[in-house]
């Protein structure tokens, strides 16, 4: 069968090596001269180091993303946590740690939580009895329609709380603040990281750019098995003939026919390519409600190793999270005390960053890091960069319909991180999306195969 997948995202990625390897003609189309979409690495002129469009992590409890990279031989390239473990830095420089401990979940991030030092113990006792309506209540059909910001308060969670506890882990699993995100949405993220078992927030970061983690090895996985990747190739239109998709027509008119599509692409480039009709029918109708939000990464590099960890979470100021890539990319060896040392400040629910030039956000995180930092108080800056992506994730605010996988044409297929894994914006939402989109394009092929004998059968 000929599938052709319109986007080389991971979603498409995915989905094209899930059907390369079942024998099908894989054809990706993508519209940039890079596959990779929302992950990809560029190099840096002066270091020569790969710098990723953003800094990504996984965690224990993304199995298909990890999946994923085992089936393309990658998964040694990520440096993964025996169990969470992330040091917390305030404006001041006063550090605790989150962590889990070996103890049966729920129970496994209390010893840190009693010791966690940005949280008055009253405070705390409220952040724990929010942990168990977490963890107890039943999740109910308002919970998709009610910001998890008004969900928290509603069971006593005080704004101190929310801003210093609860909104620390939605913002950067979420990319928005627990206000902008659904109770749903913010719960599964607790449920499924901290409340099951007590490795499944274990944090998993790549030792090398994305490029070479996943985009450059699944290529080479589809190209293997017969499949291609045309870039430059933007896709202008669903050819439908007699109410199934035909194929796909380019921009600049080429027309490629198909048995089976693969659309992976974001909502709003998706919208482009669907005719009036087809635009207000179910799964196509929610997709112009899809908001997206920002993330800004500020490179630093020092001239000293000086910070000490390998990544660390900031409260109290505007820094939120720094990754430390020397260490990182030396397998977390220890810092040499001579030599250039790489941070990466990510900072999501960025929309009041993008408006900062380079210098802006330096003169505005600096000084904050150096505070917060104190072994960074001396250090001295050699360069910086900053990377912005404005449409990083979908937001999963209250009330947002997530599209599945089937359309009403009966061989087009939507994936995507968007459409309606349960997972909020990540990796591992992307690469479920991309296989149960195979999955269900496969199913074509078996259903006619199952016929033929039948008809074959017929005199
Ligand atoms: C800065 C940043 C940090 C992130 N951090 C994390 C993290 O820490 N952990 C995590 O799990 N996730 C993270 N994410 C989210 C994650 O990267 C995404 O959810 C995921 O990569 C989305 O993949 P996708 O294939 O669904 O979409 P996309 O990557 O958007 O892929 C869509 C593709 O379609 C192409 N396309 C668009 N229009 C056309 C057209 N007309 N014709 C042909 N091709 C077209 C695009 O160029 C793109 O390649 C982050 C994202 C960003 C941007």
């Amino acid at each position: 069968m000929k599938v052709v997948i319109a986007g080389a995202g991971l979603a498409g990625l995915a989905a094209a090596c899930e059907l390369a390897d079942a024998g099908h003609a894989v054809t990706l189309l993508e519209r940039r001269p890079w596959a990779g979409g929302k992950t990809y690495s560029v190099r840096d002129r002066e270091t020569g180091e790969q710098l990723d469009n953003g800094q990504h992590i996984a965690m224990r409890c993304t199995a298909e993303y990890a999946g994923f990279l085992g089936r393309i031989g990658t998964a040694h390239l990520m440096r993964w946590q025996r169990r969470v473990r992330v040091p917390v830095f305030d404006a001041d420089g006063r550090r605790s740690h989150l962590r889990a401990d070996a103890l049966p979940a729920p129970l496994h991030m209390l010893p840190s939580f009693a010791l966690y030092r940005h949280l008055p113990v009253v405070e705390k006792l409220r952040v724990a009895r929010g942990i168990v309506a977490v963890s107890r209540e039943r999740a109910s059909a308002d919970d998709g329609e009610t910001s998890f910001g008004d969900w928290l308060r509603a069971r006593g969670q005080s704004e101190r709380g929310i801003g210093a506890f609860w909104d620390l882990i939605v913002v950067p699993a979420l990319n928005c603040r627990c206000d902008e995100a659904s109770a749903r949405q913010a719960r599964f993220v607790f449920r499924e990281g901290f409340l099951h078992s007590s490795t499944a927030a274990a944090i998993g970061v790549p030792k090398v750019g994305l490029s070479e983690l996943h985009v450059a090895p699944a290529l080479r996985y589809i190209a293997s098995r017969g499949g291609e990747l045309r870039t430059g190739a933007t896709v202008g239109r669903l050819i439908v003939e007699d109410g199934r998709v035909a194929g796909l027509q380019l921009a600049d008119g080429e027309r490629i026919a198909a048995d089976a599509c693969v659309a992976a692409l974001p909502p709003a480039q998706l919208l482009e390519l669907l005719g009036e009709p087809a635009r207000a029918r179910p799964p196509f109708d929610a997709l112009a409600s899809v908001r997206t939000a920002p993330i800004v990464n500020l490179h630093l590099w020092f001239d000293a190793s000086v910070a000490p960890f390998e990544f660390a979470a900031f409260t109290g100021c505007d820094l939120q999270w720094v990754f430390n890539r020397t260490r990182i990319e030396a397998d977390g060896a220890p810092a040499t005390p001579v030599g250039a040392e790489h941070l990466v400040v990510s900072l999501s629910a960025a929309g009041r960053f993008m408006p900062l030039d380079r210098q802006a956000l330096l003169e505005l995180l600096l000084p904050q890091l150096r505070r917060a930092v104190p072994s960074l108080a001396s250090a001295i800056l050699l360069r910086s960069a900053v990377i912005k992506e404005p449409d990083a994730t979908f937001v999963p605010a209250p009330g947002l319909r997530r599209p599945g996988t089937r359309t009403p044409y009966p061989n087009l297929f939507l994936a995507g991180a968007y459409t309606d894994t349960g997972w909020p914006a990540t990796m591992e939402s992307a690469v479920r999306s991309g296989r149960a989109a195979a999955a269900a394009a496969g199913e074509i092929e078996s259903r006619a195969s199952q016929r033929r004998p039948l008809a074959a059968a017929v005199p």
